[in-house]
């Protein structure tokens, strides 16, 4: 059987390219020096294919920032606005990617936009009048040729037409009909040009069918294809697919003249049956992506084999390949030195998945049962995994109904908090963390070098505590933040708290441009080992006679941005966590504390593709892992929660659902939309739209945050609305994070006179 893999990280072991460019940006190197190390990054990744068994390695799949971003720049699809800056082809391209700002003007970047559902963000093309569109393919050619001078069978690979077209922003709806054509046309000039090379296979990516399509949607598509594909002459054409089915489009795939289709069998929970229902089209193709390409776990070689026997039944041109792009893993696991072999053993990173490649595809071809990679295999596949925890899996299972319910309702709640609290009208507060400066930044890497021992560094982040506290009442704040001193992370705090997590060295991923994350592992069962913030709280209430805020992640967050399991459901480990979070609630209500936050802001992007397994699939339980979280706290305990993005008009209903009593969201950018969907929804929960963009250094005036205020108010009941910056502060300086602060206390004491 042939094999291949969808895409590989192109990051680099070492991140090397990321360094690389950044250099480049810097001017410490040239644009030569940053090529060739590129090009030695993609010869290292190609030998490495080639040298595991790979069969076909795709080329293209590099890119020096992001793919759909190549793709802009393959059909010549550069706005106005960077063509005039007269830059170099790669300047113009880094400032598409980056904006630009400098002696030849001053543009802003494209916008950025997550990958579907993972983590990576891509480039949002964008198409405006006048532009001339043409193929410009000279990198994906440049990168074929390089792969055949080393000896590799390469397949170019692309997004597709349909995803471009489907994603693009425009500037006028009717530009997406408008440019179709030339679009089209481009593509069938790619195909051409392959003809000519010589090309034996060409990959085009279209992840964009796995969402729900409407009757146009499939009429675009095979509009597109019908003349794209006219236009193929020798080469084979593969349309490849990924995270999800393709199930609205099945029958229309395999009917164009493709001639392989590549399927997603691990996130395509309908791949099978469409195969089984409709059978497999004998002419094409079956790329078969079965080894996982967005988790770091080894395949179970046994299922994957049993899947692979089936397959071979339905059609004899199968090939092996992964479920997406390697893109989403890290690299290797030979680079981790720090984890134990008792954990190192689970895992499979980009490197390694090709080795399960190809071994799977040696293995189909015999009976295996009795060979060493098999049985290799097989013994870590069964072998019992460490921190597993069966008091967390029996809490888990008892959970019931009243486990996620608050006994009194909001209403009856907020009047009870009112009093307790005492707060003015219009209460202020922020988000949580207050700039992470150098100081603060140091602490904490000496502490972890080992230079200062805990005591030191608890003692350093108390004192910076007791500085932010001083630095809100002198503000006037009304509800006070300790600063989150003790964090660098919100996900990796609370991990390094809790049993069952697992911290890597190297497993860096690719998050944009060259910004890499490096998510934990959960490894085992989530349990809290002891009070994780409680300390530092407590410290800091008892500097002040205001309220303190509590300061926690939320368990949909904290699962959202770790590498989960793949033996539970994401359902339970959500709760495994949430009753972890409860604990701290808990103590963190018994320390004194009266209004706890719990930050969830990635609950909204990890929403199911389509739009009928938004409940059942997520929002369902998590919903309840969040309520389940602060459940068990007494009425006049307030909850705030907090979203970095106001893009929830969808889910608004849901949100309520959350049952938290106060809401403090990014505003400053999408105001009036939200502000509408708020009040047709009546929103029951308290609101704290942003009122400044936290992502800026500039200072907002009082008048402007006047301004934003009164907007607020012409939508949102005056009792119901709080004022605070947009998200946390941990990015800024002082002095712009104080001269802000100051103008937005200044600017509520001019609306609550008002109000008066
Ligand atoms: N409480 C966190 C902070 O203030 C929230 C961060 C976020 O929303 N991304 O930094
Ligand atoms: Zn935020």
């Amino acid at each position: 059987m042939q094999t291949t893999i969808v895409g590989y990280p192109r990051i680099g072991k070492m991140r090397e390219l990321k360094f690389a460019i950044e250099k480049y940006w810097r001017g410490e190197v040239t644009e030569a020096e940053l090529q060739k190390t590129a090009k030695e990054l993609r010869e290292e990744k190609l030998k490495k294919q080639k040298q595991e068994g790979i069969t076909w390695s795709p080329v293209n799949d590099f890119s020096y920032y992001d793919g759909m971003l190549d793709l802009s720049v393959m059909l010549n699809a550069v706005p106005k606005r960077y063509r005039e800056l007269n830059l170099s082809p790669l300047d113009t391209y880094f400032a598409m990617a980056r904006g630009y700002q400098g002696e030849k003007g001053d543009v802003k970047a494209f916008a950025m936009k997550k990958w579907f559902n993972t983590n990576y963000h891509y480039m949002v093309p964008e198409l405006e009048e006048g532009m001339e569109l043409k193929l410009q393919a000279e990198k994906l050619f440049l990168e074929y040729e390089e792969a055949k001078q080393l000896g590799i069978c390469p397949r170019p690979v692309t997004i597709g037409a349909f995803t471009f077209l489907k994603l693009a922003s425009v500037t006028a709806e009717t530009l997406r009909t408008e440019y179709l054509a030339p679009v089209k046309k481009s593509f069938q000039e790619l195909l051409q040009e392959c003809n000519k090379k010589g090309v034996e296979w060409i990959q085009i990516e279209e992840p964009a069918l796995v969402m729900d399509l409407e009757e146009a949607d499939k009429k675009l598509f095979c509009d597109i294809y019908q003349d794209v594909l006219k236009e193929k002459g020798n080469v084979k054409v593969l349309l490849q697919t990924y995270f999800g089915d393709v199930r609205d489009i099945y029958q229309e795939l395999s009917e164009l003249p493709f001639d392989g289709l590549g399927l997603d069998f691990v996130e395509g929970k309908y791949t099978e049956k469409l195969i089984q229902e409709h059978g497999f089209p004998k002419e094409k193709y079956l790329y078969a992506g079965l080894v996982n390409g967005k988790n770091i776990w080894k395949c179970d070689y046994q299922k994957k084999l049993a899947q692979i026997e089936h397959l071979k039944k339905v059609t004899d041109k199968l090939v092996l390949t992964t479920s997406c792009s390697l893109l989403h893993v890290p690299y290797t696991t030979k680079s981790e030195k720090k984890l134990s072999e008792d954990v190192l053993k689970y895992f499979a990173y980009a490197q390694e998945k090709l080795t399960e490649i190809h071994e799977l595809s040696v293995l189909s071809k015999k009976d295996y049962v009795n060979e060493p990679e098999y049985q290799r295999n097989v013994e870590v596949i069964q072998s019992e995994r460490g921190m597993k925890d069966s008091e967390v899996c029996r809490q888990v299972e008892a959970l019931s109904e009243k486990d996620f319910i608050r006994n009194v309702a909001r209403t009856e709640r907020q009047e009870l908090q009112r009093e307790k609290l005492g707060l003015p009208a219009l209460p202020t507060t922020t988000i949580g963390s207050f700039p992470q400066t150098k100081e603060v930044k140091s602490n904490r890497s000496r502490y972890r070098k080992g230079e200062i021992s805990k005591e030191q560094y608890d003692a350093q982040v108390f004192a910076f505590i007791r500085d932010c506290v001083r630095q809100q009442e002198e503000l006037g704040l009304d509800v006070l933040v300790h600063g989150e001193y003790e964090r660098n992370d919100m996900v990796e705090f609370f991990g390094e708290n809790f049993g069952g997590y697992v911290f890597t060295e190297y497993a860096w991923v690719q998050s944009y441009g060259t910004r890499c994350v490096k998510p934990p592992v959960i490894f085992g069962d989530v349990k809290r080992l002891a009070p994780i913030t409680v300390k530092y709280s407590e410290y800091a209430a008892s500097l002040t006679k205001k309220p303190m805020k509590g300061m926690l992640t939320g368990p949909v967050t904290i699962l959202n941005w770790s590498f989960p399991r793949e033996d539970i459901s994401h359902r339970e480990m959500a709760f495994q966590i949430a009753l972890a979070i409860r604990q701290e609630v808990v103590d963190l209500e018994a320390a004194g504390i009266s209004v706890i936050q719990i930050d969830e802001a990635a609950l909204r992007e990890k929403l199911p593709l389509r739009k009928g397994e938004w409940h059942s699939d997520y929002l369902d339980w998590a919903l309840e892992a969040f309520r389940l979280c602060h459940s068990g706290v007494k009425p006049e305990t307030q909850i705030h929660t907090h979203m970095c993005y106001s893009e929830f008009e969808d889910i608004i209903h849901e949100i309520d659902e959350m049952d938290a009593d106060v809401i403090t969201f990014e505003a400053s950018r999408s105001k009036l939309e939200i502000l509408d969907a708020l009040k047709e929804a009546e929103f029951e929960t308290e609101v704290g739209p942003g009122v400044y963009d936290i992502h800026s250094p500039r200072v907002p005036s009082v008048e402007e945050i006047v301004e934003a205020i009164r907007k607020m108010l012409e939508k949102i009941p005056q009792e119901k609305l709080w004022v605070n910056p947009d998200c946390g502060l941990k990015t800024r300086g002082i002095p712009e994070t104080e001269a802000s602060l100051r103008n937005m206390v200044a600017a509520t004491q001019i609306l609550r006179k008002e109000l008066k």
